[in-house]
């Protein structure tokens, strides 16, 4: 079998959490198997090897748990982008829309440099705006997302679409419909 089965048999599907209707994709499963997180981890270590990003920056609150063993693999930094008010040095911003309201999420203004290559991880790209709403960000400091890396890509929600439409290549492992 492949490693992208390897990981999507690891994947539990929820269904009707957080609330009637929705599936949700439940990656825990997959860091709690010492094999199965090496292989999943290592997907993404042999995709950035020779890319070699200034930054793994991750997505709260999965997006830590992956791109921190990203950064340590590749001896480059993490830094997390939060969501709002959890962070306690100077920030900057974004708000985008959900389908219920809106969230914002911030970034330490030192974290990156002008011109720093970035890669952006998070666990799932769904309508895609978390992870338009991290470019934004680190663009905003002047840095670059040279890719968007998640395990699981929910492709008919569209978001992945509307992200490499703006411009963001995307690395994904596992598709669910
Ligand atoms: P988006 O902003 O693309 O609509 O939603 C993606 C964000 O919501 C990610 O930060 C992701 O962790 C979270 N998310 C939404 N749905 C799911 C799901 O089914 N499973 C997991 N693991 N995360 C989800």
């Amino acid at each position: 079998q492949t490693a992208a089965d390897y990981i999507r048999s690891h994947i539990r599907t929820v269904p009707d959490w957080p609330q009637p209707g929705v599936q949700f994709r439940d990656i825990t499963p997959l860091l709690q198997d010492p094999r199965v997180f090496r292989v999943l981890i290592d997907q993404f270590v042999h995709r950035y090897f020779d890319t070699r990003p200034d930054v793994v920056a991750g997505l709260d609150a999965r997006g830590f748990i992956l791109g921190s063993v990203l950064a340590y693999e590749l001896n480059v930094g993490f830094v997390p982008i939060r969501k709002k008010g959890k962070l306690p040095f100077t920030t900057v911003e974004e708000t985008y829309e959900l389908e219920y309201g809106s969230a914002t999420v911030e970034l330490h203004t030192d974290a990156v440099k002008p011109g720093d290559r970035v890669i952006l991880i998070d666990d799932l790209i769904a309508t895609g705006g978390t992870m338009m709403a991290g470019k934004r960000l680190l663009e905003k400091l002047g840095a670059t997302v040279i890719e968007g890396a998640s395990i699981v890509d929910l492709p008919e929600l569209g978001g992945s679409d509307k992200l490499r439409e703006a411009g963001l290549p995307l690395f994904t492992l596992v598709d669910f419909a």
